[in-house]
């Protein structure tokens, strides 16, 4: 008897013919004989329903109020699922975060998970109850129901398996596991069987979205054992584990992508030292958070242009913070460019291997696209470009590497 986690994501609940086949699925777990937790998403596309909701009412909308709106969806599906469960003879009952208790902090929005009761759901399952968790959703130290960002039921599963010490969180979605780039822009994206916590951390935090970056985060903390696979196929998935327990590294083992982010460039600031402390030092201040920087030494040393990237939400707080500092830093112009990708490879092999940076930027020269900015890791390197490369880029690094599905 094994205890289990599985979670189910909003296309893999997203209509009552899939809550059916999903019920399926934890119904042959438990007459395996495991005990089991399921933490639910939303239908699909009724976040995205409930968020427009808040924006369209209010544009100085409050984030506990917005909270209350966004975490419904997930209040129909886990009792949607509770009921076809129990049209299948199988005991089930639904849990709310605050009911569990999923305690978090008082982020609204975007709360981080402190502590989970459980107490309640290993009792029930000495009476073979299943426990269906609303995934995104706790209960805050203000006592308000919080949200964990978006993709956050990720993070629940990952934590209620966490909490329960379950023996396996697996994580059904829509494709059949972790891919070498996402499946949907990159056709000859290959399904890995494993991958390590740290590549699979820097992939989703670098943009791939089929895990919530803060579960990765969580599953490599306390050693959940983590499987992505598909609630449509009965396949095996792919397997997030220790770097001990892959034999060869892969140099690169995936290729991704972001739009989140935007491009400032601060134009023949004076050459001098204190200017970047100033500039960076007045966004930390106002909480925008930097990503990637250049500077450049212009040719007669007197002054240089200054290059970052701060989130796609955040360039307009940017802006202002940075058009007050204008004078101060005696810059020609600030100019804001929101049409950029940042595009990575991520490779575990990369730290014993000389080289790959260059293989990468002499494949992005061969097909005529131009890097705008670099940032490295020991495990990544980053480059951001023109949006319209998009595409392009991924599939030209995925073959640059040796990615591509036979
Ligand atoms: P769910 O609703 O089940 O949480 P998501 O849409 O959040 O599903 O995540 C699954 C999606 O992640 C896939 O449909 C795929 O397009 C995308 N994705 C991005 N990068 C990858 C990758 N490297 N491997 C697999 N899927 C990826
Ligand atoms: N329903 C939430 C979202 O769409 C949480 C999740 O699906 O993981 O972001
Ligand atoms: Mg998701």
């Amino acid at each position: 008897m094994a205890r289990l986690v599985m979670k189910f994501g909003g296309t893999s609940v997203g209509t009552v013919e899939r809550i059916k086949n999903v019920a399926r699925k934890v119904k042959r777990e438990v007459d395996a004989g495991h005990e089991v937790a399921v933490v639910v998403s939303a239908m699909a596309g009724d976040t995205n329903r409930l968020v427009d909701l808040v924006s369209d009412i209010s544009s100085l909308h409050d984030a506990r109020e917005y909270d209350v709106v966004v975490s419904s969806g997930e209040q129909v599906s886990v009792g949607l699922l509770s009921l076809a469960l129990q049209d299948l003879g199988i005991s089930a009952r639904s849990w709310l975060g605050w009911q569990v208790p999923v305690n978090t902090n008082a982020v609204h929005s975007a709360a981080r998970i402190e502590n989970i009761d459980c107490s309640e759901i290993i009792k029930r399952f000495a009476d073979n109850q299943v426990a269906v968790c609303a995934g995104f959703q706790g209960v805050g130290t203000d006592n308000r129901i919080t949200t964990l960002g978006r993709g956050g039921s990720d993070t629940s599963a990952v934590a209620l398996a966490a909490a329960l010490e379950a023996d396996r969180c697996d994580i059904y979605t829509d494709v059949d596991g972790i891919y070498t780039a996402d499946p949907r822009i990159a056709t000859k994206a290959a399904k890995l069987d494993k991958i390590t916590y740290e590549e699979m951390l820097e992939l989703a935090s670098l943009g791939a979205k089929v895990l919530q970056t803060r579960s990765v985060e969580m599953a490599m903390k306390h050693r959940v054992k983590l499987q992505v696979l598909s609630s449509f196929e009965d396949l095996p998935g792919t397997l997030v584990v220790d770097e001990e327990d892959i034999v060869e590294h892969q140099v690169v083992s995936g290729v991704t992508y972001t739009r989140d982010e935007a491009k400032v460039t601060l134009q023949q600031v004076a050459d001098r030292p204190g200017v970047a402390a100033l500039v960076f030092g007045a966004l930390a201040d106002a909480n925008v958070n930097v990503d990637m920087i250049v500077q450049n030494v212009s040719e007669d040393g007197q002054a240089t242009d200054l290059t970052f990237t701060v989130g796609q939400k955040e360039i307009n707080q940017a802006m202002d913070v940075l058009e007050k500092l204008k004078g101060e830093v005696a810059c020609k112009a600030i100019v804001p460019d929101s049409n950029v990708v940042k595009v990575s490879i991520v490779g575990m092999g990369m730290r014993s291997h000389a080289g790959v940076a260059k293989t990468m930027f002499a494949a992005l020269a061969e097909k005529g696209i131009n890097i705008q900015v670099i940032s490295t890791s020991e495990i990544k390197v980053s480059v951001l470009l023109a949006e319209e490369y998009t595409e392009l880029a991924v599939r030209t690094l995925h073959t640059a590497f040796g990615l591509d599905a036979a």
